[in-house]
């Protein structure tokens, strides 16, 4: 295997056998594993813990792998959504995080995220960590729908913000790459919002939501 920064870094830590679990169960039902990368995920886990948050929303589940991270980071009496298009995805990352001791924390909404977010928001419900994850085009929409929904001070974060480097590639101009770039200029300009971009895997947004006083 090519040696990289992330690799060297990703083989000091101790195997997980709750995230080998995930893998494993993507790669039996013939699944593409496209799971966020195993730096970002312990990064997920410290986030979560490090800013107290107790409610968490999911944007694209996959098999767990993500929730099984953000997870970790919440008190036990914390909540996470998490919003899956198919169902038999949310089966895989419910029974995924199950196994992990952490089913009683997450409840999936299954269909369009666009649409459980208008749902989310009628119903009168906030959060104070976002990690959007799912169908690439609807990157902005997700991040203004998690605008909406955010506690003052939430933590947003964002996978694939590099898109493999078709987002740096000039040449690439399909609805993916436009959406991202333009979800990646909003999170470093955006008034609202404190942003970062890291560079390491496939690109992760961070961003914090201002409160009214900064
Ligand atoms: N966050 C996961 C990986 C998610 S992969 C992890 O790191 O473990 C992207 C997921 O988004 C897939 O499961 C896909 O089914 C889901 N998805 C794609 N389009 C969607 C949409 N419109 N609404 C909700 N989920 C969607
Ligand atoms: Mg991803």
């Amino acid at each position: 295997m090519e040696r990289t920064p992330e690799s060297y870094f990703d083989a000091l830590y101790e195997t997980d056998a709750d995230l080998e679990r995930v893998a494993e169960r993507l790669r039996e039902a013939g699944m593409r594993d496209i799971s966020v990368a195993a730096g970002y995920g312990r990064l997920l886990t410290l986030l979560v813990s490090a800013s107290g948050a107790v409610n968490a929303l999911e944007i694209g589940a996959l098999g767990g792998y993500s929730g099984i991270c953000l997870a970790r980071g919440l008190p036990a009496k914390g909540k996470l959504v998490s919003l899956e298009l198919k169902s038999e995805y949310a089966e895989l990352a419910k029974a995924n995080l199950t196994a992990a001791g952490h089913g009683d924390k997450v409840e999936y909404l299954v269909g369009e995220a666009a649409a459980n977010l208008r749902q989310l928001k009628e119903s009168g419900a906030s959060f104070d960590f976002f990690f959007i994850d799912a169908d690439k085009e609807n990157y902005p929409l997700y991040l203004e729908a998690c605008l909406e929904l955010a506690n003052p001070g939430a933590i947003i974060a964002a996978d694939n913000t590099l898109l493999r480097g078709k987002t740096i590639d000039p040449a690439k101009q399909g609805p993916s790459v436009q959406a991202l770039r333009q979800f990646n200029l909003t999170i470093a300009r955006d008034a609202r919002l404190q942003g970062v971009h890291l560079p390491a895997y496939d690109g992760l947004a961070l961003a914090r939501v201002k409160a009214g006083a900064d």
